[in-house]
């Protein structure tokens, strides 16, 4: 039944990977997310488990989701941020209840509110979102090379210099038509 579900693209970065839940948004779009259900299993690989989701706390997803997308966009090309994602961004904030955590092995973890819910998690993304986008944290936002992705993902690497959002999907599906052009081009 979950086979027909299209695969989790995960990064590293929780908000850029929440916003990845829709690929090859410049394309044939690939909505990774379809169902309630396919949230609590994405929210659950990022160590956010929540109880349940209702339609209401999907579509509010969503709506993040889609205003992350827009201001991160915004921010990677240097454009001012919408006022309606910034909205959406700081709603979803301060209606979590989620709290850090640190383990014994010195790592930071979110502890849910006592109701588990997906407003809690969202909280999480938000947060996350929020710490990109105001630059504290080491990496630039940047947009996908793949003209039929162009999604807006955080470059950490040393010389700020990533092309993909995702090395095994749009960098990989760069380098194959660049091979096959390359092989075209000697057939002739
Ligand atoms: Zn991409």
């Amino acid at each position: 039944m979950r086979a027909e579900y299209p695969d989790f693209r995960l990064g590293n970065v929780l908000a850029t990977s929440f916003t990845g839940t829709l690929s090859e948004r410049c394309g044939n779009p690939i909505e990774r997310i379809p169902t309630p259900q396919r949230l609590i299993d994405w929210l659950a690989v990022y160590g956010l488990a929540v109880k349940a989701c209702t339609t209401a706390q999907f579509n509010r997803a969503r709506d993040l989701r889609e205003a992350i997308h827009a201001a991160a966009t915004a921010a990677a090309i240097g454009r001012a941020l919408p006022a309606s994602a910034v909205r959406v961004i700081n709603d979803c904030s301060a209606q979590g209840r989620a709290a850090a955590f640190l383990t014994p092995e010195g790592k930071r973890q979110w502890k849910l509110g006592s109701a588990s819910s997906v407003e809690d998690a969202l909280g999480v993304i938000a947060a996350d979102a929020i710490s990109i986008l105001a630059g504290e944290r080491d990496g630039k936002l940047a947009l996908c090379a793949s003209p039929s992705c162009q999604a807006a993902f955080f470059d950490t690497s040393q010389s700020r210099t990533r092309r993909w959002c995702d090395m095994g999907t749009c960098g990989n599906k760069e380098k194959k038509a660049r091979f096959n052009a390359n092989r075209r081009g000697k057939a002739r």
